[in-house]
Order: structure tokens, then C-alpha cells, then sequence
């Protein structure tokens, strides 16, 4: 076990996750999940050593709460003096950050600018940052973002086809998410292949409640689905993924709706719920989808064929096919969509391995494809909280 333990932090508007981790061996020593936060029952679920227990955050129903109750539950396992530096995701660094960095008040005040790219965001992350070093007056704090992988792609690739002021006064171009993932994985997958991830073209699919898709090579992005926000790209277990912009004229004059309703219909109330009328959990649908329900099946249908359309545009945008690439939590575990998926992909000289599919689920990295096939898919489960140890420990010098 290192010396130095690391504490993750990922702040949402009403939610803080937080990990002790040991940054050599990715052990997760203690974790938490304060919800409600800023409503009058505020709680957090502590994780130690396989049980559980609750605290009530009821008397300070804030970000500064939750962080107390944290300290205080630290050195009830004495872990608090272990703590070297505490690393923070943050979802948008804009253009300003293209990697990690230790934070100081200018780093606050360039999170700060991004708060119109990351509105719900960027200032639940600055509540978290602000706590942090009230609470731990002594640790130093580093910032991951999730837009920082994204920043090499190339202006042809972020560059949206609008008039460019708009990109120039208001920042108007593709971000893309799930960097840090994305980072952590493309190191995975090269180390599991034995190979330089320099000599590697990999298109990596992080399908999760959210999800996107990546095209790196030289072991850079060059190109992601998601855009300006979230919202683009594939289908998600809540999102539309791409649509015509014209959906919103569209329904403007047909269903008299608002831009707010719209933009909230095609954020959580469409993908794979929308489609299914069901549920957004990937494993429901397709329950649901064996026992012959047909919002289920039609779901499942256009979920797997936007990622294969999209895998193909991706090998493109990477210069070739080495590695496919599954993540997340239907990457890493839903057999069922990587093997629809390989179905369509015979035309980029892919064939599914059944066997070696059925074996990658659980926490299993592996090789799902036939060693003839032109390139390799494999399942390699991703691990963010650890990436952002990882850069935290480096940057704090521990
Ligand atoms: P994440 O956001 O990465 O935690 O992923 C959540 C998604 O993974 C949900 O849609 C789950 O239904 C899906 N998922 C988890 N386990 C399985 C599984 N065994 N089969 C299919 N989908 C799964």
C-alpha cells in the first residue's frame, strides 16, 4: 500500500461520489454517495469494508456537509492522516485545459469561465473544490476533466458548420466527454495487446447510461461523438443522440412545445427509454426484448445500429481499424449488444468470437473477435476514479 492514500471527489448539483483509493494497487478503501444534497433530508451512504451505513446530512444539507461528514467518517478508520492530495473530476475544461492540473485560484477562475459549456456542472465542482480546501486546509487538489483527452482532435473534427463567429464569441464547437475514461482504456487496451499504443488505431466505445465513441490514434483523440454537450452522437439509455436540428421548429409548431421541454424530451425522456416506452437500464430492455416486446426489440435494433454506423465513420477518423474497443457498463458486460454489433461489422473484416464474448463480462478484460479477423475487438473495463488518482498523484509529487 502506498504511504499516501488519494480521495477522488466527483461533485453533481445535488450529488457527491467520493473514493479513498490506493493510487498503486486501485483499491478502493472507502467510498460515499451523498444525495439530495441542498433538500432538507440530505444523506450519504458510506462504504466500508463491504458494509454500509447512512448520515444524516440534515443540519448542513450542503457540499460542505457532505465533505465534513466525510472527514469525520476518514478518522473514524484513521484514514484521514493517510490522505496525500485529493483529485476532483470536473466535466468541462473548455479550451482552456488539454490536461490535468494542480489547483490554484487561477485553475478556480478557468472553471469558473467554463461554467456556460458545463452550467449544471461546473459550479456543483467548484462547490466541491471550495469545501475541499476548507476541510483539508493542507492537501493539495488536482482537476481531471473530462473534455481534456478531446483536445487534440484536429479543428476539421471539433469544428461544427455554422457561421465560425459563433464559434468565436461563444465557444460553439464539439468538447466531447468521457476523456478520462477514454485515456484510462486506450492505456488498457495497449498494455493488454502488448503493443506501443503509438502503433495502435483504436476506435473505443464507452456505452454506459451515458454514451460516446472515440477515435484515437498515436494514443490521441481525433475524434469523439459527443459535442457541444452531451447530447450528441449515439444512442443513450435517456438521450436521442443525433438528430435533425429541425426537431425543434418541428415541434415548436406542430406540438406547441417549448425549447425547455424539448431539450428536456430529448435529454431523459428519449434513447433507450423513449424507444422501449420501458426503461433505460440496458439489462431491462433486454429482458424485455427476449420475451417479444416490440418497444424493447426496436430499441435494441437502433442502439446497436447507430454504434456500428458510427464504428465505421470512427475507423475513419482513426486512419484505420487496429483495436475495437468495449467499455462501460453495457460495453463491459452486455454480450448480447457487442454481438449485434459485430454482426454488422463483417465489412471491416471482423468476425465475432461467441465463446470469447460470452467470457468478457464481469470485470474480464478479453479478445472477443477470431484470431483471423483484420482487427481485434476487446472488452477492457474502464476505471476513471483510478485514472484521476493516477494524475493526482503525479501532480501533487507523491
Ligand atoms: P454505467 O453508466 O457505465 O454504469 O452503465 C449502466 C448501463 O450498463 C445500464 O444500462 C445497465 O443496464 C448496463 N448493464 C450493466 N450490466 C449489464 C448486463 N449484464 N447486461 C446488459 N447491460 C448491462
Amino acid at each position: 500500500m502506498t504511504q499516501k492514500l488519494i480521495l477522488v471527489l466527483n461533485c453533481g448539483s445535488s450529488s457527491l461520489k467520493g473514493a479513498v483509493l490506493d493510487n498503486d494497487s486501485g483499491d478502493v478503501l472507502l467510498s460515499c454517495l451523498a444525495e439530495k444534497l441542498n433538500l432538507p433530508d440530505a444523506f450519504i451512504t458510506f462504504k466500508f469494508n463491504g458494509e454500509k451505513h447512512k448520515v444524516d446530512l440534515s443540519s448542513q444539507p450542503n457540499h460542505t456537509g457532505a465533505v465534513e461528514a466525510l472527514m469525520e467518517e476518514m478518522k473514524a478508520h484513521g484514514l484521514d492522516s493517510k490522505i496525500g492530495a485529493i483529485g476532483h473530476r470536473i466535466v468541462s475544461g473548455g479550451e482552456l485545459y488539454s490536461e490535468s492540473i494542480l489547483v490554484d485560484d487561477e485553475v478556480m477562475a478557468g472553471i469558473e469561465k467554463c461554467i456556460p459549456l458545463a452550467p449544471l456542472h461546473n459550479p456543483a465542482h467548484l462547490l466541491g473544490l471550495r469545501a475541499a480546501q476548507s476541510i483539508f486546509k493542507d492537501l493539495p487538489n488536482v482537476v481531471v476533466f473530462d473534455t481534456a483527452f478531446h483536445q487534440t482532435m484536429p479543428k476539421h473534427a471539433y469544428t461544427y458548420a455554422v457561421p465560425q463567429e459563433l464559434y468565436h464569441k461563444y465557444g460553439l464547437r464539439r468538447y466531447g466527454a468521457h476523456g478520462t475514461s477514454y485515456r484510462f482504456v486506450a492505456d488498457e487496451t495497449a498494455r493488454f495487446l502488448g503493443k506501443d499504443k503509438k502503433d495502435l488505431r483504436m476506435v473505443i466505445c464507452h456505452l454506459g447510461n451515458g454514451a460516446s465513441i472515440a477515435a484515437v490514434a498515436d494514443g490521441k483523440c481525433r475524434d469523439t461523438s459527443m459535442g457541444l454537450t452531451p447530447l450528441e452522437g449515439l444512442v443513450m439509455g435517456t438521450r436521442s443522440g443525433d438528430i435533425d436540428p429541425s426537431v425543434f421548429s418541428f415541434l415548436a409548431e406542430n406540438a406547441n412545445m417549448t425549447i425547455a421541454q424539448i431539450t428536456d424530451m430529448l435529454n431523459k425522456k428519449s434513447g433507450l427509454l423513449g424507444l422501449s416506452g420501458l426503461s433505460n437500464d440496458c439489462r431491462t430492455i433486454e429482458e424485455e426484448a427476449a420475451k417479444g416486446h416490440e418497444g424493447a426489440q426496436l430499441a435494441l435494433d437502433v442502439f446497436v445500429y447507430r454504434l456500428a454506423k458510427y464504428i465505421g465513420s470512427m475507423a475513419v477518423a482513426a486512419g484505420g481499424l487496429d483495436a475495437l474497443v468495449f467499455t462501460g457498463g453495457i460495453g463491459e458486460n452486455s454480450e448480447l449488444i457487442r454481438s449485434k454489433v459485430l454482426g454488422y461489422l463483417g465489412c471491416l473484416g471482423l468476425t465475432e468470437d461467441h465463446e470469447a464474448n460470452l467470457a468478457a463480462r464481469f470485470g474480464n478484460a478479453g479478445v472477443i473477435t477470431t484470431a483471423d479477423s483484420k482487427a481485434v475487438a476487446v472488452v477492457i473495463p474502464t476505471n476513471e476514479e483510478l485514472m484521476i488518482a493516477h494524475d493526482t498523484a503525479r501532480l501533487s509529487g507523491l
